[in-house]
């Protein structure tokens, strides 16, 4: 079958792969090139461990303190707020208990499939290299919230996932950069991350394209209701397909509104600063409980980022948020470069009110499938998305219940 996946992020090239595995015809459409959303810039932490929802009770109690800080780790833009009022009410019901449990049941099992996804397309593909599994830290200054930890920890196993609790003392032979402010912290020995995010994209789009795909640089505006779909952009340009995936991450809205969909898709900007070049200061990522952002040893140098910042797609980043994050990290780390030799990038996080993506077919085309919306995790969750979707398509059975990731479930 001929087969057109919109988007060229980690998500639309991880579901190429899957596609051809199965003998199809793919199709790459990107309107920038690949890799131009936020697959190019984000932490690069395979962070399958995480199974908890944003929007839970817990973190409702504590949105209003966030919000009284406009730099702090989550911020709206007041001119955005009326258009996200509507996300922001279905966040709030994603927190109920009820809800929550069922996301996290969701998430969790999605979660549990996207490293051993990972390692298989990684493999397959000849991009192992890029994968360094040395685990992940999550260090805290709160000793409350490091006791939660391991009640979270509880909640983990249930996935299969190994949390270690270490002191102290142990934290300090881990990340020996680390100033000696933490209570502790919760090791996933398990979790990996990458060489860089912009190198996988292309490493894996290259390979894409090695093994038979095509690309084209192309906008698509808006896509047909037909048994073949038609994809349709600017100056009566038009590809006519057996099959197409809508995997544009934060920019899928208007092309599920076109399949008659609405999805409440929005985004979470998040920001960063990374230090071309400057390796060895820490050995693996380390996310800073309660303070909202990581940091990440990738090959490509250092990256320090996190924030989550509703403002829409079109107003410009605001870097005093990165500052902010640095000037924090270099609090809890010794030996950080100058801010100002860092290279600065914000970007789009595609995200649902309930944490999950949206993963199946149109609710009126069953031609046309959606992959998208993966939020905090798309790097993380894009190969086992790429496998769920083949398996859509050769009506295969996937390997989980699909009902948490519909695109009607709100
Ligand atoms: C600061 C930050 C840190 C992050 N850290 C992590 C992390 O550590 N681990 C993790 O797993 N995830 C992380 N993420 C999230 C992750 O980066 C995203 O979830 C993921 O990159 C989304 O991939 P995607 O392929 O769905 O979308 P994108 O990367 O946005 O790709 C979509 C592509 O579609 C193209 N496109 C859009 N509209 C159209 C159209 N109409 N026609 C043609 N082409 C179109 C765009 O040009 C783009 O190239 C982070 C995100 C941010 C912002």
């Amino acid at each position: 079958m001929k087969i057109a996946v919109v988007g060229a992020g980690i998500v639309g090239v991880a579901i190429a792969h899957a596609l051809l595995d199965d003998g199809h015809e793919v199709l790459i459409l990107d309107r920038e090139g690949p890799a131009f959303g936020p697959s190019r810039g984000n932490a690069g932490w395979m962070a399958h461990t995480d199974i908890l929802p944003i929007a839970s009770p817990k973190n409702l109690r504590n949105v209003p303190k966030f919000l009284l800080d406009p730099l702090g780790p989550l911020a709206i833009r007041p001119a955005y707020f009326p258009k996200l009022l509507p996300w922001l009410i279905r966040f709030l019901f994603a927190a109920r208990p009820d809800a929550f449990e069922r996301s996290v049941q969701g998430l969790g099992a999605l979660q549990q499939r996207a490293l051993p996804a990972w390692l298989k397309l990684a493999e397959a593909t000849g991009v192992s290299n890029h994968i360094h599994r040395k685990g992940g830290l999550y260090v805290f200054t709160d000793r409350g919230a490091f006791t939660e930890a391991g009640e979270i920890a509880k909640r983990q196993a249930e996935f299969a996932i190994t949390v270690d609790m270490i002191g102290r003392e142990e934290l300090r032979q881990f990340e020996p950069a680390l100033k000696d402010r933490f209570v502790g912290a919760a090791f996933h020995p398990d979790t990996a991350h990458i060489s860089d995010p912009l190198q996988l994209t292309l490493a894996l789009f290259e390979a894409a394209l090695a093994r038979g795909a095509t690309f084209e640089k192309a906008e698509v505006s808006t896509i047909s209701m037909g048994e073949r779909p038609a994809l349709i952009g600017p100056n009566g340009w038009q590809r006519v397909v057996d099959r197409a995936v809508i995997a544009a991450g934060a920019w899928s809205k208007p092309l599920a509104a076109a399949m008659g969909d609405k999805v409440p898709l929005d985004t979470e900007r998040g920001y960063n600063v990374s230090f071309p070049g400057r390796t060895g200061l820490t050995m693996r990522p380390i996310g800073f409980e309660g303070h909202g952002f990581v940091v990440t040893p990738l090959e490509s140098g250092l990256r320090i980022g996190g924030a989550v910042e509703f403002g829409g797609l079109e107003a410009p980043p605001n870097h005093a948020r990165t500052r902010v994050l640095y000037d924090k990290a270099s609090g809890f780390i010794d030996g950080l470069p100058q801010f100002e030799s860092g290279t600065l990038w914000m970007g789009f996080r595609p995200s649902l009110p309930d944490s999950l993506p949206v993963i199946g077919p149109s609710s009126r085309n069953r031609n046309v499938y959606y992959a998208f919306g993966h939020g905090h995790y798309g790097m993380t969750q894009s190969a086992v998305t790429g496998a769920i979707i083949a398996d859509l398509v050769a009506g295969r059975a996937p390997p989980l219940a699909l009902d948490p990731f519909s695109p009607t479930r709100f």
